[in-house]
């Protein structure tokens, strides 16, 4: 059997990370067919659009794609590419899962926790406005009850399928008093049907503060877009930072697995970049169609490279190109079979 995955290599750093991922996924053994189209600046040559209808309809079509990083221009320019293809797939789970690695010099040596992010609303829910004299802006916050349900539910279950024991909902409900408040009142609700797992919550600013002090304190952290964009990137510092950051966004029918990082345009082409959050992305797509078998050799792999901290990239404190990291990793896939 081949899966059809859909691939968008991206800009900046993108095809590096994403060519080497999928070195990795062929040497898994598993089959795949890949799709590659494209989104960013690069469609908005060819096509007028960064999110073209094709790269779209390729994901509907396939189910699941693998993404590299996408520039979005800042202040001015294009929508993301990313938040438009979250709201236009309405991949509302965010997954981002942030676990200590040994050998990998960091603050912590056992943080194994999952942010959970809503994806599709919040203050990214695309609804703002600046006047011509460019002196007042405003941006929406949107929640609602139902996207607050659903990502809370996601967390609860995806918490009962992981063996987790607890969920802890963020939000800024002592100021925000509607939308994080509407936020924390649906939280509980949901929480009251999973009894079996503990809930408590936290204001944001907190929050971040306690995720430095002490992350042992948490295992999943369901919370608002911005605070969960935000708050990944602070546990994937906790673990060594974003060149091990995986993520996974996931919607009723379809999802996309990409790093958390962004495509870093000053490292771009020198095939100097950390391949590894891209390669987990691609443990997760492997673990979200079944292929768990693969996905275990996989991870075994990265851990060996990474414990060794012989053949790593410059972020880790190694001399490793992206393509000699990715090759160490399936070596040691190889080893182990
Ligand atoms: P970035 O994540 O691209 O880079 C920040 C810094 O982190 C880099 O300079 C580098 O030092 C380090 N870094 C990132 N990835 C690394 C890796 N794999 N290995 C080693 N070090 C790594 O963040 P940025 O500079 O804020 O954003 C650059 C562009 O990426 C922006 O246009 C932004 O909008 C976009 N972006 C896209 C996505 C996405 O496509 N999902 C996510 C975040 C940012």
């Amino acid at each position: 059997m081949s899966y059809d995955v859909t691939l968008i290599p991206g800009d900046g750093i993108g095809p590096e990370v994403v060519d080497a991922a999928i070195h990795v996924l062929e040497a898994t053994g598993v089959d795949f067919d890949f799709e590659e189209v494209i989104a960013g600046k690069q469609a908005m040559d060819v096509f007028g659009t960064p999110l073209p209808e094709e790269t779209l309809a390729s994901i509907r079509k396939n189910k699941i794609a693998l993404k590299g990083p996408v520039t979005t221009p800042v202040g001015t320019g294009f929508r993301s590419v990313n938040v438009g293809l979250r709201q236009a797939l309405d991949l509302y789970a965010n997954l981002r899962p942030a676990k200590s690695f040994q050998g990998v010099p960091s603050r912590y040596q056992d943080v194994d926790l999952v942010v959970v992010r809503e994806n599709t609303e919040g203050l990214y829910c695309g609804i703002e406005k600046i006047d011509e004299k460019r002196a007042r802006a405003e941006s929406v916050n949107l929640i609602t009850r139902k996207a607050s349900q659903r990502i809370v539910r996601f967390a609860f279950e995806y918490a009962r399928s992981e063996g987790r024991k607890r969920v802890t909902a963020v939000h800024k409900a002592n100021i925000l008093k509607a939308t994080g408040g509407l936020f924390l009142e649906v939280a509980g609700e949901v929480a009251s049907d999973h009894s079996d797992i503990e809930f408590n919550d936290r204001i944001v600013d907190n929050m971040a503060m306690q995720l430095v002090k002490d992350p042992s304190q948490f295992d999943v952290i369901v919370t608002t877009n911005l605070f969960g964009d935000i708050l990944s990137d602070l546990c994937a510092g906790l673990v060594g930072g974003l060149g091990l950051a995986p993520s996974a966004n996931i919607g009723e029918s379809s999802a996309v697995f990409e790093p958390v990082h962004g495509s870093a345009p000053k490292h771009a082409g020198k095939n100097k970049i950390n391949p590894t959050a891209t390669i987990l992305s691609a443990v997760l797509m492997l673990r979200h169609i079944g292929e768990r078998k693969a996905a275990e050799l996989v991870t075994s792999a990265v851990q060996l490279v990474l414990a060794e901290g012989k053949t790593v990239t410059y972020d880790l404190g190694g001399r490793a190109s992206t393509s000699e990291m990715a090759d160490a990793i399936i070596s040691k896939m190889d080893e182990s079979r």
